[in-house]
This record gives C-alpha cells, structure tokens and sequence, in this order.
C-alpha cells in the first residue's frame, strides 16, 4: 500500500483491512514514499517522522507491516522500482497488488515506465464510495480493481487543516499517532501541551 501517510489516518487502515480480507492476502506492506513524484513538498512531514507514525497505527494488526524501501532509496519514489524491489525480495511467484488512492491510479499512464506496472502487480483504487475512475486505457483497467471505502470520507488534507485551524483530530486516526503529531509539533501543531498526556 502507497502513499504519503501524511499523516495516516483510519481510513487508510481501513481499507487495508478490508482489501486484505477481500483479497485474501497474504499481508499488506505499508510504503510511506519519501518524495512522491509530480508534486511539491508543500505541508509534508519528514519522512523519518511519517515511517513512525505508520509504525504506531499499525502495530495491533499482525497481517500489517512497514517497508522503509522508498524513504532509503531517496529522490522520486517510483512504484516500477519498489515493485521491482518486491519482486526480486519474495520471488517471482508471489502476487503483487498495489494498494492507493483511486485520484493517484487514475494517472498510472504517466508514471515512469508505466508499461513495465501491470507485468509486476495488479492496482487496487481505492476511493470513497461515488468516486468514478477516470477510464484508464485498456492495459491497465484489466490489472486494476476500484474498491469503494466509506471511511475515507476521512483524509490527510482534511486532518492537516483541522491541526493548523487548532480543532481536533480525535478518533480520526489512532491515539498513538495523535500524541505523536503533539509531540513532534507536526503540520504547525499549536495545541501540543493541551493535548500530550490526555
Ligand atoms: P497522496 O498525495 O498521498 O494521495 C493522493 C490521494 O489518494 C489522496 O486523496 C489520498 O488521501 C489518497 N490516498 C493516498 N494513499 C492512499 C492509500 N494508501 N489508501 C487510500 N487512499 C490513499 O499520494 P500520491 O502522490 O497520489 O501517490 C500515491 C501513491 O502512488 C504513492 O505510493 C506514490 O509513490 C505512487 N505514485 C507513483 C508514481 C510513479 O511511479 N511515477 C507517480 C505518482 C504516485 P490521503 O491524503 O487521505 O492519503
């Protein structure tokens, strides 16, 4: 699964959860990228702090884990390479599915070496329910199946701009991460000391 995570949220657990269990996979990696390609680095936490927030929300869930293989990498995160990377790691056989959001599979014809992608996974888009995917060309809606995910009504942007405006971010991701994000100040954070330690 790829993404920014900045930060991670419910509603991308949820779909994890729930893609593992239609799917029936085996386990689901969590790829925070370190920069992903065509876009600034407006509002985006550092990566170190993004790999531990992940860390945190997943820990209770024994099918998930974290892979820090884009933020070793560096530079652009390309998902030809990490599934390259997966590929070469696990072996041929295994079935690759690569997990995001459906605004990011509708641009998959413009990723570098898009063609190389449906050799090495199939894409699940997920989106929230009523979201239509931009008909991709032929090559790629066979390999890609759209999953509609009620809880990411719920949504990164939404969660940073709750932070800076000062409201609350309760029960909208795990209370581990909360704390972290109060802690490390992240996203302009000015409520750390109401909140730590509640
Ligand atoms: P993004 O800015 O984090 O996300 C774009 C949209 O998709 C947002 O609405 C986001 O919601 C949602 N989303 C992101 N990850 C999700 C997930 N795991 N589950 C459900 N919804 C998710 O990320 P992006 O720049 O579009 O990139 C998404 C993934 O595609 C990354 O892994 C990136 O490396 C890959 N990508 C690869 C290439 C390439 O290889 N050339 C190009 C572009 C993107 P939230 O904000 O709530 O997360």
């Amino acid at each position: 699964m790829g993404g920014t995570f900045n930060p991670i949220h419910y509603g991308h657990l949820v779909t994890a959860e729930v893609v593992r269990d239609r799917f029936k996979l085996d386990k689901v990696i969590f790829i925070p990228s370190y920069r992903t390609p065509y876009k600034g680095r407006i509002n985006l936490a550092p990566s170190r702090h993004r790999y531990k927030m992940t860390k945190l929300a997943i820990e209770n869930n024994g099918y998930f884990s974290v892979s820090d293989i884009e933020i070793k990498r560096r530079g652009k995160s390309y998902t030809r390479d990490t599934m390259k990377g997966f590929k070469e790691r696990f072996g041929k056989k295994t079935k690759l599915f690569f997990i995001t959001g459906a605004d990011a599979i509708a641009q998959i014809p413009k990723w570098k070496k898009a063609e190389e992608l449906p050799t090495l996974c199939e894409f699940i888009a997920a989106s929230r329910p009523g979201f239509r995917l931009k008909k991709l060309p032929p090559r790629y809606q066979r390999h890609t199946h759209l999953i509609e995910v009620p809880a990411l009504a719920i949504s990164s942007t939404n969660i940073r701009r709750r932070l800076k405006k000062g409201e609350t971010i309760k029960y909208l991701l795990p209370e581990k991460v909360e704390k972290y994000i109060y802690k490390y100040r992240l996203y302009s954070s000015q409520r750390e000391s109401e909140h730590v330690g509640k």
